[in-house]
């Protein structure tokens, strides 16, 4: 496994780490969540993300990621959560306000069951809350050592300067980690965002780097999606319909032959196309089976060709 810096921070994570969206406390067993888990362990995976509303029901994620964490010392892990989206009905159960935060964070530890997350996110960014009351709740809660750094998910060019220019006036700890959708088929980020964050020493954890599974090659044009896959999973396969279009699985199509042509399969390439990057501190990948961490695992330390790359550039477009 290669380790890289999570921005400017002391931070080493895996550039491999290991997702709990819409599979653990979701659809994947709890037994089979905890193979993963350990699977991602022996693999030398040292970052699991998570977050309060993962699972069935808000915290639910959390206790599974919890359970089969435990069995670690809790140095050699680095475990994640965030806060935003709404846990109830109730006026404060959502957003990023001091009572939110701080209540949600406490729940989170509650059921990790750790005294301690290494990355609290604001999971995306709240229009109704001051920013300032965000930002000195992130900063007290890292005083207090609930948790040691700060990061962000989706939030735009703005929204990050504006909160770093008030963490460096306010004299506040600073963000150290940004998690947005990055993959061949979303490269939005590009643009803006990562420069914007590497002069300000803030890594990317980059989260649906397969494109949800799409990006594996399993999805074929014209045809239904495999039996188990998440494409085929009633409680979660809404989120899919943005990559299960025809357009884009013929994309698909041409990408796996650049894969084949270069000895690896589409799900390794992707995985590296996104660590190209040095400014990617991890490629945050989901599994609903051991054995798709075991592949997944095998992306790192891979380095493309520039002559993929350009290929993957001409047949994307970009
Ligand atoms: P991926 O793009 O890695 O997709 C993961 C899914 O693809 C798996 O659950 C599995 O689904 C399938 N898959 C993975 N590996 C393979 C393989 N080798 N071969 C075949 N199929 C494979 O990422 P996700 O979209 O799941 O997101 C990853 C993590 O990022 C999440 O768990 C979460 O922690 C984070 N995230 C954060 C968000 C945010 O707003 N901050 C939003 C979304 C995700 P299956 O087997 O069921 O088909």
């Amino acid at each position: 496994m290669e380790y890289r810096r999570l921005g400017k921070s002391g931070l080493k994570v895996s550039a491999i780490a290991l997702g709990s969206w819409l599979t653990y406390g979701t659809v994947t067993e709890e037994r089979t969540a905890e193979a993963c888990v350990h699977k991602a362990f022996e693999l030398g995976i040292n970052h699991f993300d998570c977050a309060n509303v993962y699972g069935a029901e808000p915290h639910a994620a959390e206790r599974v990621l919890g359970r089969a964490l435990r069995e670690y010392p809790r140095e050699s892990y680095v475990v994640t959560t965030k806060a935003f989206w709404p846990v109830g009905a109730g006026p404060n159960d959502r957003g990023l306000s001091r009572k939110h935060i701080i209540g949600e964070v406490e729940k989170s530890l509650t059921a990790l069951g750790v005294d301690y997350v290494d990355i609290f996110y604001c999971h995306r960014f709240d229009p109704e809350t001051d920013l300032e009351e965000t930002l000195r709740a992130i900063d007290d809660l890292i005083t207090q050592g609930k948790i040691l750094y700060a990061g962000f998910s989706e939030w735009s060019p703005v929204q990050i300067a504006d909160g770093v220019r008030l963490q460096k006036e306010l004299g506040l700890h600073r963000f150290v980690a940004s998690q947005p959708l990055y993959n061949m088929l979303n490269r939005g980020i590009e643009a803006e965002v990562i420069p914007l964050c590497a002069r300000e020493g803030i890594g990317q954890v980059v989260f649906s780097p397969l494109g949800q599974g799409v990006l594996t090659g399993k999805y074929r044009p014209g045809q239904q999606p495999p039996a188990g896959s998440r494409g085929a999973t009633p409680e979660v396969q809404a989120f899919m319909r943005r990559y299960l279009q025809s357009e884009i699985l013929q994309k698909v199509e041409e990408l796996a032959a650049v894969a084949r042509r270069y000895d690896l399969t589409l799900a390794r390439m992707a995985l590296a196309w996104v660590l190209r990057l040095p400014e990617v501190s991890s490629a945050l990948v989901g599994a609903s089976r051991p054995e798709q961490v075991e592949e997944n695992v095998k992306a790192a330390g891979v380095v493309l060709p520039e002559e993929a790359l350009r290929e993957i550039d001409r047949i994307l477009g970009a």
